[in-house]
C-alpha cells in the first residue's frame, strides 16, 4: 500500500498515519519530522529549512524531493508507506509521480482529510508530542490516560512545536490554500482521490480511512 496523506495544518495527517502504521506495518515519511530532525542536527538542510519553518513558510521542493527520493529506496518502503505532509505543491505531486515511475512502483491512493478552517487553530494550539515515542496527543481532544504519562511508552517528557500557534496558522493556512490544495484536483484527475469527514472524532476518521484501504 502506498499512501499519500492530504490536508492543512492539524487536520489530523499525523494522528491518522500512526494508526495505519500499527495496523499495517508501513513506515510513515512524514517530511515535517524529518525535516525537524535535520534542523536538531544542524544539518546544511536543517540551515536552511530553520527560518522557513519557524514562519510557517513551505521549505523549498528541490530539498524535500531529494529527501524523499532517498527515503523511498530503503528496505522498509518496499512493502509500501504513507506520505505525510508531501507532496505538498503541484512540483512536487509531478516529482513524485517521477520519482515513482523511475521506482518501478505505483500510488495506491490519496486520502483528503476535510476540515473547517476555524477548528484548525485549536488542533495546532493544542498540540503535542511524547518526547520519547512521537505518540501525538491534545491539550483537549486526546489526552494521555493518565496525566502526565506517554499511553504508548510511558514518558513523562512531551514536546510542543515551535511552530504550532495561532500566529503562525495563518501563514501555513495560505501556503496550503496557494500551493497544496490545487493536489485535490491534480489527485482527482487521476482517479486516485478518496475523502474523510475529518471533523468527526479521531475514532471515526480512523474507521472511514480503515474502509477506504480495505477496498484497495
Ligand atoms: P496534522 O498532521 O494534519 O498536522 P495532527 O494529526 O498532528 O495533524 O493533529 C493535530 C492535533 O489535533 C493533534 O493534537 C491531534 O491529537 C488532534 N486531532 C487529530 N485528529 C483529530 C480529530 N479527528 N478530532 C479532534 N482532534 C484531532
Ligand atoms: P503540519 O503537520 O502542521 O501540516 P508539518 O510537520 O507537515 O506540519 O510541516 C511543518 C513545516 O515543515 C511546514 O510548515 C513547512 O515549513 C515544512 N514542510 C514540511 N513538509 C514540507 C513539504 N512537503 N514542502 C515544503 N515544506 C514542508
Ligand atoms: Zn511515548
Amino acid at each position: 500500500m502506498r499512501l499519500i496523506l492530504l490536508g492543512p495544518p492539524g487536520a489530523g495527517k499525523g494522528t491518522q498515519a500512526q494508526r495505519i502504521v500499527e495496523k499495517y506495518g508501513i513506515p510513515q515519511l512524514s517530511t515535517g519530522d524529518m525535516l525537524r530532525a535535520a534542523v536538531a542536527a544542524k544539518t546544511e538542510v536543517g540551515l536552511k529549512a530553520e527560518a522557513l519553518m519557524r514562519d510557517g513558510k513551505l521549505v523549498p521542493d528541490s530539498v524535500v524531493n531529494a529527501i524523499i527520493s532517498e527515503r523511498l529506496d530503503a528496505d522498509d518502503c518496499k512493502g509500501g508507506f504513507i506520505l505525510d505532509g508531501f507532496p505538498r505543491t503541484l512540483i512536487q505531486a509531478d516529482a513524485t509521480e517521477a520519482m515513482m515511475k523511475e521506482k518501478g512502483i505505483d500510488l495506491s491512493a490519496v486520502i483528503s482529510i476535510e476540515v473547517d478552517d476555524k477548528i484548525l487553530a485549536d488542533r495546532v494550539s493544542g498540540r503535542y508530542t511524547c518526547a520519547n515515542c512521537g505518540a501525538g496527543y491534545h491539550d483537549v481532544n486526546l489526552k494521555p490516560k493518565v496525566e502526565g504519562v506517554c499511553d504508548r511508552c510511558g514518558s513523562t517528557h512531551f514536546k510542543r512545536r515551535p511552530d504550532d500557534t495561532r500566529e503562525t496558522v495563518v501563514t501555513r493556512l495560505s501556503a496550503y490554500y496557494r500551493e497544496t490544495s490545487p493536489l485535490i484536483g491534480y489527485y482527482y484527475a487521476k482517479g486516485k482521490l478518496k475523502t474523510v469527514d475529518g471533523m468527526a472524532d479521531i475514532d471515526k476518521v480512523s474507521a472511514e480511512v480503515d474502509r477506504i484501504l480495505a477496498g484497495l
